[in-house]
């Protein structure tokens, strides 16, 4: 969900923004609250401010409980004795910063809309780049908003159509036709049905499986197929781009219609660093992918040709999404592969602090190198990506400290040079290392003054040809935005657009 640029939290790596999970069983006296609690905590990954879920009790009735917290602390025993109903949607949340969306229940999600015409709930994943330009138009239409996110703008642009329009399959078209932005998202109705919606470019995942067992049948929606895994259900297929399907037991699961869009814009971050390496999204393996993105990396690594310098060389990932792709460049290398970081996995949100000294504290407390593997070796090191650069600058000089003799970046993603509209968390382009960098020094020489500033004694980014060979798919099939400058969306470049006018008039 949306609220738009927050600069203030100063993060080091790009953060995604939610999962969704449905699901809906044919037993009307058996309750789903369970599995959407194996669900959602199977995609923690994706957000971990606010857990929600919204289910339908017996009687036809929604009932939402949501709180700030991790999954496993909201949905405790006693939460889930008492939701009981057959079919339900939840939500995990990434939040922005304002303190107001952090706390108050009524930015988070699933968003309950109820009143005297429709109830529905709604779990959402994405970012509606217009949506003050919709809200403009549903106030002048005398609809009222208790908050400001593109949640509610979805959900009153659904109840306002619903007026007009008869059947949800028609209000869910037009209510998609008038959204221009990046959505994976779940309605669950008074009627008990679900309905999985996913924006015509298809930048965020959602997929449908099945959980058959001797006594029930579960349908099953999930924004990545690990959820689905982790019940042991069987994963049907990806929603399409554009596609409004139709879960329900007396209909079975129904494409109800797809909107088609010349080309798709999958977000290349899913497989990069975001999704869950046990994932297979649109039916391309994320762990097959970073170990794709490894292979490539020393392919073409001229560090490789020296035997002498070879000869003492590990590598070694930043864990977790570097372990993948260090495989991948360890197996293609013929070098040794060395978990030569230990990751505390207890402390939390390491590159949220404010200020530089902060985040260096935190980030020896999350990592710290294994002296006795790196001590005397040639390291190489595989991470995912740079963001501001100062994380892994950090890293570079514990490595050293420990005692390594030359320390090596490889990084899987290629440089990450602007910021994304699409819903995912990114600093501005003057605070990415890579966007900043290239406008001061340029094309050809950038990588190199980016290597001197983190302190590197080599540094090497993934080509974006190499990126979408690994990914299998092609590039008019991808969302490569932060990377190449070029949005898919409409009303991104015309928020562009204005942004530019604005600073060229301030100068
Ligand atoms: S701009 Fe980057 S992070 Fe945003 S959707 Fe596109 S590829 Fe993903």
């Amino acid at each position: 969900m949306a609220p738009k640029h927050k600069t203030s939290l100063k993060r080091d790596k790009p953060l995604e923004q939610c999962a969704v999970f449905g699901i809906a069983c044919n037993d009307i006296t058996y309750s789903v609250s369970k599995l959407l609690y194996s669900g959602l905590i199977s995609q923690q990954h994706r957000g971990q401010e606010s857990t929600g879920i919204s289910i339908l009790k017996t009687g036809g009735r929604i009932f939402t409980y949501k709180k700030k917290g991790l999954v496993s602390t909201v949905l405790n025993d006693k939460v889930l004795s008492k939701l009981w109903g057959n079919v339900g949607i939840g939500h995990n949340r990434y939040a922005t910063t304002g303190a107001q969306e952090f706390e108050s229940p009524d930015y988070m999600q699933p968003f309950h809309f109820n009143n005297n015409e429709i109830e529905f709930s709604l779990a959402f994943n994405g970012t509606i780049p217009n949506y003050t330009e919709i809200k403009q138009n549903l106030e002048e239409k005398g609809r009222i908003f208790v908050t400001n996110t593109d949640t509610e703008v979805i959900a009153q642009l659904i109840a306002s159509i619903a007026l007009r329009t008869e059947g949800w399959p028609n209000i869910l078209k037009t209510a998609s036709s008038s959204l221009d932005g990046s959505y994976s998202l779940l309605i669950l109705t008074a009627e008990g049905d679900i309905y999985a919606i996913r924006d015509p470019l298809g930048f965020k995942p959602l997929c449908i499986g099945e959980l058959k067992t001797e006594e029930r049948h579960h349908y099953i929606v999930s924004s990545e197929s690990c959820g689905i895994d982790v019940l042991g259900g069987k994963i049907i297929r990806d929603v399409e781009p554009g596609e409004i399907l139709h879960l329900s037991h007396q209909k079975g699961i129904h494409s109800e219609m797809v909107l088609k869009s010349e080309r798709t814009a999958l977000c290349q971050f899913e497989f990069v660093y975001f999704s869950r390496p046990d994932s297979i999204i649109d039916g391309v393996s994320v762990a097959q992918t970073r170990l794709q993105l490894g292979i490539n990396l020393a392919k073409n690594d001229p560090l490789l040709d020296d035997p002498k310098f070879k000869e003492n060389t590990i590598v070694v990932p930043v864990p977790d999404s570097g372990r993948s792709v260090a495989v991948g460049y360890a197996q293609e290398a013929k070098l040794p592969y060395v978990e030569g970081l230990m990751k505390n996995r207890y402390v939390w949100r390491t590159f949220i602090m404010p200020g530089q000294k902060n985040r260096e504290a935190a980030v020896k407390e999350k990592l710290n190198p294994i002296k006795a593997f790196v001590k005397g070796k040639n390291v190489i090191i595989l991470d995912d990506s740079i963001v501001r650069g100062t994380t892994t600058e950090k890293i570079i000089n514990l490595i050293r400290e420990a005692g390594a003799i030359t320390v090596n970046v490889r990084i899987s993603c290629p440089p990450v040079i602007r910021p994304c509209y699409m819903g995912i968390d990114f600093p501005t382009t003057s605070e990415l290392i890579a966007g900043r960098f290239k406008n001061l020094y340029g094309e050809e020489n950038y990588i190199e003054e980016i290597r001197k500033k983190i302190g590197a004694d080599s540094l090497r980014y993934q080509t974006i040809d190499d990126l979408v060979s690994a990914i299998g798919k092609s590039k008019n099939q991808l969302c490569m935005a932060c990377l190449t400058g070029e949005y898919p969306l409409k009303s991104v470049n015309k928020i562009i657009e204005m942004e530019r006018a604005i600073s060229s008039d301030r100068n």
